[in-house]
């Protein structure tokens, strides 16, 4: 499979740079040329298959040679038998819908599924060369545990997680600064989680230090995240009861990454009925979907971190298919957006869009009541990224089968699981021993040459 940039289709690339590289030279995202869409049968087949080995049907042609199938094969086990359910996911019926359970691998959110699959990656593609590779991530708290525990310990491998300092919970924090690999270092920037991300792309663009220190990013951008992402959307369509009813997908989403992975298993044959995107008050998606108007304002702090962005990076994928894949034109509406701070989208293309995707926002209230109605009648804690999801189907009035992403484990969010119900979520009995553990991490200014010293001299 062929590659190319949403703002240049000239040039080819194959998996391995995109893998490596995560974001085209030209500022564009990386994206197949072509895609092979399964016929009714051919999904059919996919139905028996464990999680592991349809990943590795779904996965194997996006990669080309960058592994055997056999090498995907044990890839793929492996990543998987870290998580605490042998199928990876689970999905569970909660009243008139369901939820599907993304949060049983290491580090409680669903960013494990595919950042496992990404530490493997790296690892086999260094064992075939001598080189040595430095990560370097931006999180709002999320990203940032599951690429550590997904890289932590592995040779010629170092990790660089800057997080705002203050602004991620304790035990986002704790899942990240407490273990004690020699090639993770944690950095706590004085600032919130848009200058982290300024910082990293700052650094990638500064081509002299990036290539001195061979860096790579694994941030929601990342093609290999999203294809990995694809998977349990195949897989849960298996586990719906009446697949002759319609299945919509709501996906509490912030970058539009985990919703672009369900746009694709779409396209590459999956009767999904609507992908619903499901915001809080950083609402950027929704007004964009429900009015045909991206515009950035400012980032409001939210129950849900995880999703207090205002720049969706993934959408520029969506806006390459608006755009029938004209690169050119691609590159003029990034331009644009960069510097009007805004994409209006006309009514043919706000059509388009809406024969796959629907929207809805959630206010910090709502999403609190959600809380506190699923535990009182269903008994059930929902984590406040997965409350947004939920609360979206009671605004949009779809029929058939109704499936919310679980996002997060609710104990990752103590606080607004104590405001919402009065109730004190616990870590799972084996993560309980990191809330006693040293932390141990670096406070740094929001100042591009000091972060960049600190990442010279430990890399
Ligand atoms: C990252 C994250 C999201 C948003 O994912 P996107 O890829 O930005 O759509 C939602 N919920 C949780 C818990 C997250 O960690």
């Amino acid at each position: 499979m062929k590659y190319i940039s949403t703002r240049d289709k000239s040039k080819n690339f194959e998996f391995k740079d995109v893998f490596i590289k995560g974001l085209a030279d030209d500022g564009g995202l990386f994206i197949s040329e072509t895609l092979h869409k399964y016929t009714k049968s051919e999904i059919d087949d996919f139905k028996e298959l464990s999680y592991s080995q349809l990943a590795k049907k779904i996965i194997h042609p996006f990669i080309g040679n960058f592994t055997s199938e056999d090498e995907l094969s044990k890839i793929i086990e492996k990543s998987y038998s870290v998580f605490r359910k042998d199928n990876v996911v689970e999905l569970i019926k909660v009243g008139d819908r369901s939820v599907l359970e993304l949060f049983h691998g290491p580090t409680l959110a669903f960013k494990d599924i595919a950042m496992q699959l990404l530490g493997n990656f790296y690892e086999h593609y260094l064992n075939n060369s001598n080189k040595k590779i430095n990560i370097v991530v931006a999180t709002s708290g999320d990203t940032g545990a599951a690429a550590i525990d997904a890289i932590r310990g592995k040779k010629n491998l170092n990790i660089f997680v800057l997080h705002p300092h203050n602004r991620i919970s304790r035990i986002q924090r704790k899942l990240m600064t407490t273990g004690k690999d020699e090639n993770v270092f944690n950095i706590a920037v004085k600032g919130n989680f848009d200058d982290c991300q300024n910082l990293v792309k700052s650094m990638f663009s500064d081509k002299e230090f990036s290539n001195q220190i061979n860096m790579s990013g694994v941030n929601s951008i990342n093609w290999a995240r999203i294809i990995a992402q694809s998977v349990y959307y195949f897989y849960c369509y298996f586990l719906v009861e009446d697949q002759k009813q319609p299945v919509n997908f709501s996906v509490p989403t912030g970058n539009f990454g985990d919703i672009y992975a369900g746009y694709l298993a779409k396209k590459l044959g999956l009767p999904i009925n609507k992908l619903i995107v499901a915001t809080n008050q950083n609402d950027i998606l929704h007004r964009a979907i429900s009015e045909g108007k991206y515009e950035a304002t400012n980032v409001l702090e939210t129950i849900s971190p995880s999703m207090d962005i205002q720049i969706a990076s993934n959408f520029e994928r969506l806006i390459y298919d608006l755009n029938e894949h004209d690169s050119s034109q691609t590159l003029d509406d990034m331009k644009n957006i960069k510097q009007n701070g805004q994409y209006i989208i006309n009514d043919e293309k706000l059509k388009k869009i809406n024969r796959d995707f629907l929207s809805a926002r959630m206010s910090e209230q709502e999403t609190l009541n959600v809380i506190k109605n699923t535990y009182e009648k269903f008994n059930i804690v929902l984590d406040p990224h997965t409350a947004i999801g939920f609360g979206a189907f009671d605004k949009l009035n779809l029929n058939g089968n109704n499936i919310v992403l679980a996002t997060a484990h609710p104990c990752k969010f103590p606080d607004a699981i104590l405001k919402a119900i009065n109730l004190k979520s616990d870590l799972p009995e084996e993560l309980r021993f990191i809330l006693d553990e040293k932390e141990n991490y670096a406070i740094i200014a929001n100042n591009l040459k000091k972060i960049k010293q600190y990442i010279l001299g430990k890399s």
